[in-house]
């Protein structure tokens, strides 16, 4: 008998089970908007001309595969940092800021979280609701795509399992509003300000991930406020830097404004939407402090943290990031084709706004579509009408009812439109 025969089966990944039923699938209408990756107009996946370029710049540079410091590539983690913080933020100059290089966005918040869970014993973080990774119906309990009944068990939702494994205890923070498929700023204030003195708050750079429901300036001033009052650390994912409007300073204002106010930031970066290097594993955790010394000090524990965990991080993508950034032309070009993409996006969310407007009979205000921000559209439709989307019409969704609209071309809106106008009614 099996030493593992206590061991049960794990429930399938919820993105690659959308994927998986996709494939099955032998409809030639058929769309898959569940995954969260840019593609092409032809649907295709995209490698980036900027990346192609750096690549074949790299190989005739015939550089070796020695280990990286623990703290990874410098030169990335000096670009990583200007990129995040602007390059003539005084807290750069200062040497305030501890930067580590991270197995992409996910490993950095794993990286941070294990650093809160050694030196901050207890502190809670606070997670939005819904977060990344999150398929639960939000007015259930349950997990519609994991099917555990427990959602403390859940294994969809990366966030909150980051944290969970790094053994954090979190809470939630309302976000979403069903009801204005839009902003609950009045909760989300509430529940900052009930937090435990001295909580993380954990928060979307820009393009939050699953809603595309960004706070607005005038709301990042108050929520800045209210962290500020309570003595909370601000503790920012932001995994869509560029990708969301198309500008890298844009994108990060939220971040800059926080730090422009003196405050103490955690900040985790990830290069995989915004240089498409998904596989890559590239990205950055930053810690914002008010001192060079206590800068230092964070920066030789989250060494500490990573050094056991995986020793040190890869060098290709870090490479691409830095040369990238360190060259002009390279740079121009990089931000042209992060425009490109974010303008591909933009303008399928238009055309599907056009498309359900002038469709739709029922006189529904379809504006929650252009309101929202980044790869995805929360469509507001309940786990039936996800299911009416999927059976009916072979539209690939996860089940909250988000749709990537990286993975929709201009030609298929009308289509998308009609699945849509068909479940809602
Ligand atoms: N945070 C959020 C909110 C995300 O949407 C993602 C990517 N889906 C990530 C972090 C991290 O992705 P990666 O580990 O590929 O950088």
């Amino acid at each position: 008998v099996s030493r593992f025969e206590g061991i049960t089966m794990a429930p399938p990944d919820p993105i690659l089970g959308v994927s998986e039923a996709f494939k099955a699938d032998n409809h030639e209408l058929k769309l898959n908007l569940g995954v969260g990756a840019y593609r092409t107009e032809e649907l295709q996946p995209y490698v980036l001309n900027v990346v192609k370029k750096a690549d074949k710049l790299l190989l005739e540079k015939g550089e070796n595969r020695e280990y990286l410091p623990i703290e990874g590539l410098a030169a990335f983690n000096k670009v990583t940092a200007q990129l995040l913080f602007g390059a003539d933020n005084p807290v750069i100059k200062q040497q305030r800021v501890a930067t580590v290089q991270g197995l992409s966005g996910t490993g950095s918040l794993r990286l941070a979280a294990a650093f809160i869970e050694r030196y901050f014993p207890g502190a809670k973080v606070l997670i939005s609701s819904p977060t990344w990774g999150e398929y639960r119906l939000l007015a259930e309990i349950s997990c519609e795509i994991c099917s555990m009944a427990s959602l403390p068990n859940c294994l969809a939702r990366n966030h909150k399992n980051i944290f969970n494994d790094a053994g954090v205890p979190w809470s939630e923070y309302r976000y979403y509003d069903p009801k204005t498929v839009g902003l609950d700023f009045e909760g989300m204030i509430a529940d900052i300000k009930a937090a435990p003195e001295g909580s993380f708050i954990l928060l979307h750079g820009c393009a939050h991930n699953p809603t595309g429901i960004d706070p607005t300036p005038e709301q990042w001033e108050i929520i800045a406020d209210v962290i500020q009052e309570k003595n909370h650390v601000p503790f920012f994912d932001i995994a869509y830097q560029g990708f969301a409007s198309g500008s890298l300073d844009a994108d990060a204002a939220s971040v800059r404004m926080f730090v422009a106010r003196g405050m103490e930031v955690i900040a985790a970066q990830s290069y995989s939407k915004n240089l498409g290097l998904y596989a890559e594993r590239i990205g950055a955790i930053n810690v914002v402090c008010s001192s060079p010394e206590a800068a230092a000090r964070v920066k030789s524990q989250l060494k500490r943290i990573a050094r056991p965990m995986y020793s040190n991080p890869p060098v290709h993508g870090a490479r691409i990031v830095a040369n990238i950034v360190g060259d002009s032309a390279l740079f121009n070009e990089w931000n042209a084709e992060m425009e490109m993409m974010a303008g591909r996006i933009k303008n399928v969310r238009h055309k599907l706004f056009d498309s359900l407007s002038s469709k739709d009979k029922s006189g529904k205000d379809w504006s929650f579509v252009l309101k929202q921000i980044g790869m995805f559209s929360f469509t507001g439709l309940n786990k039936a009408q996800c299911d009416n989307m999927t059976n009916k019409w072979h539209v690939y969704m996860t089940k909250d009812g988000r749709i990537s609209l990286a993975g929709l071309s201009l030609a298929k809106c009308e289509y998308l439109a009609d699945a849509i106008i068909d479940s809602y009614h």
